[in-house]
């Protein structure tokens, strides 16, 4: 009987991590870190529940350090499988997890340098760049939507990727089990799900139906986005009220889709003149700059309008004012260049990165703007922004906050309540697994699919657990 243990992302957001178990063979959906407070992220120093060696593949939805982050954990120790996704995805990751590998080495660096001073060992970093550079070999040649890759020899298994719409290359991923004796199996993994409607990445591909299992992301499971597009207007409005008063907008962001959104955005304000093309327009995130690249790299797997505007030779990342800085000195300059200006930087929850710099030079002065386009966890620089906070310290000086703060929630790369309900439904499935959730929404989503689906069966996992498929 094939079986399914949640390695990760069970009862939590983060670390997705799904082992399959098909007679003698098993294949890993994502293999993602932990993210977020202590007592989530300690889990990746755990032993991750698996043999490496006796893996036989890894699937992977997208690049987000959630999804792929522990992969060079077993490659590092003897997986010799291969690495099946989307060619945008297998870019993505390499650069999210060089990033992460550097930025793990330089906070062992730090921890070091502290604990030594009182006789304490700092802990190894989780993985080094090394360690990443093994995943490397790993990948398979890049799968494409709709493509079907049979995955063994021996067993009858079929793996197809659909579009699902959440970033550049992120794949629901399909398993088609057809044993010679007993009953096939289609399996529905949806990784994580976009919401539609945006400028750069497509609308999610419908899932397929019906389906015998269903993994199901249900991170929005109890609520609904305000729409994109009032939030866009908002967007629109606090930059042009910041330029006007000769101010600075500063703008914390992921690397991976909001910077690139952002950027589009931008883009289109000066193409319309609403800005002008004299205001500079900094991205400042090295992360960031790469993975802008992959778009352009992989303009196929972008939204159709946009692929039409790069024919008509309108680019949508390049516009007059943009720089693109990506050496620590060019950063340092931005801060001697006049306002009004723009900077866009990472981290988008103002944990680490050049943003803090940004931050320490503008959060004081009145016509600055602070821009929050993405979710910012508790105990983060940025939440405490969000609530209102007097002073922060920031790289150990007492900063007062006089610029404005301003939420915009609409941005969020994931699919709202009412839509992962659709979905499920559409999917017609007989075994629904919810992962990828706080236990809230999870409980709220449970509720609402036993409402629109009451002959199957619903299911919120246990970290560890083992289910039969
Ligand atoms: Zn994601």
């Amino acid at each position: 009987m094939p079986t399914i243990t949640f390695l990760g992302a069970a009862q939590t957001v983060t670390g997705s991590c799904h082992l399959l178990t098909f007679k003698n063979r098993r294949y890993l959906l994502d293999c993602g870190q932990f993210q977020g407070p202590w007592h989530i992220e300690k889990r990746n120093y755990e032993p991750i529940g698996l043999v490496p060696s006796a893996l036989h593949g890894v699937i992977l939805s997208h690049g987000h350090l959630d999804h792929c982050g522990r992969l060079p954990l077993i490659c590092s120790a003897g997986f010799a499988g291969k690495i099946y996704c989307t060619h945008p995805t297998k870019d993505i990751a390499m650069l999210i997890l060089l990033d992460s590998a550097h930025l793990l080495k330089e906070e062992f660096l730090w921890k070091r340098r502290k604990l030594e001073r009182i006789g304490i060992k700092a802990k190894a970093p989780l993985y080094s760049v090394e360690d990443v550079w093994y995943c490397h070999e790993n990948f398979a040649t890049p799968v494409s939507f709709g493509q079907r890759i049979k995955l063994s020899r021996e067993l009858e298994l079929i793996l197809h990727l659909n579009d699902a719409g959440h970033v550049l290359g992120s794949a629901q991923i399909y398993l088609d089990y057809r044993p010679k004796k007993g009953k096939p199996l289609k399996i529905l993994y949806s990784g994580d799900l976009g919401d539609g409607g945006r400028p750069l990445v497509n609308d999610p591909t419908p899932p397929e139906s019906p389906v015998d299992v269903l993994i199901m992301e249900s991170t929005y499971g109890d609520r609904e986005h305000r729409s994109y597009k009032d939030s866009i207007e908002e967007f629109r409005e606090e930059v042009l009220r910041t330029i006007k008063n000769k101010g600075t907008v500063l703008i914390p962001t992921f690397a991976l889709e909001r910077a690139q959104e952002i950027l589009y955005h931008i883009g289109q304000m000066k193409r319309e003149r609403l800005i002008s093309k004299n205001v500079p327009v900094f991205l400042n995130s090295p992360l960031a700059i790469n993975i802008t690249r992959v778009f352009l790299k992989h303009r196929s797997f972008c939204q159709k309008a946009l692929v039409d505007d790069m024919q008509k030779r309108i680019p949508p990342f390049a516009f007059p004012g943009l720089k693109f800085t990506e050496t620590a000195e060019e950063s340092r300059m931005i801060h001697s260049v006049p306002s009004p200006k723009i900077v866009i930087a990472g981290s988008g929850m103002i944990t680490g990165g050049r943003i803090k710099h940004h931050l320490k030079h503008d959060l004081w002065k009145e016509n600055t703007t602070v821009i929050i386009v993405g979710y910012q966890a508790r105990d983060t620089l940025g939440r405490k922004l969000i609530d209102g906070a007097k002073t922060v310290k920031i790289f150990g000086e007492e900063i007062t906050v006089k610029a404005r703060i301003v939420t915009i929630n609409g941005f969020s790369a994931h699919a709202g309540k009412s839509q992962l309900i659709k979905y499920a439904q559409l999917a017609r499935p007989k075994k629904v697994f919810l992962v990828h959730g706080e236990p809230d929404p999870l409980q709220h989503l449970k509720r609402s699919l036993k409402g629109v689906l009451p002959r199957s069966e619903i299911i919120i996992p246990e970290f560890k657990g083992q289910y039969r498929l």
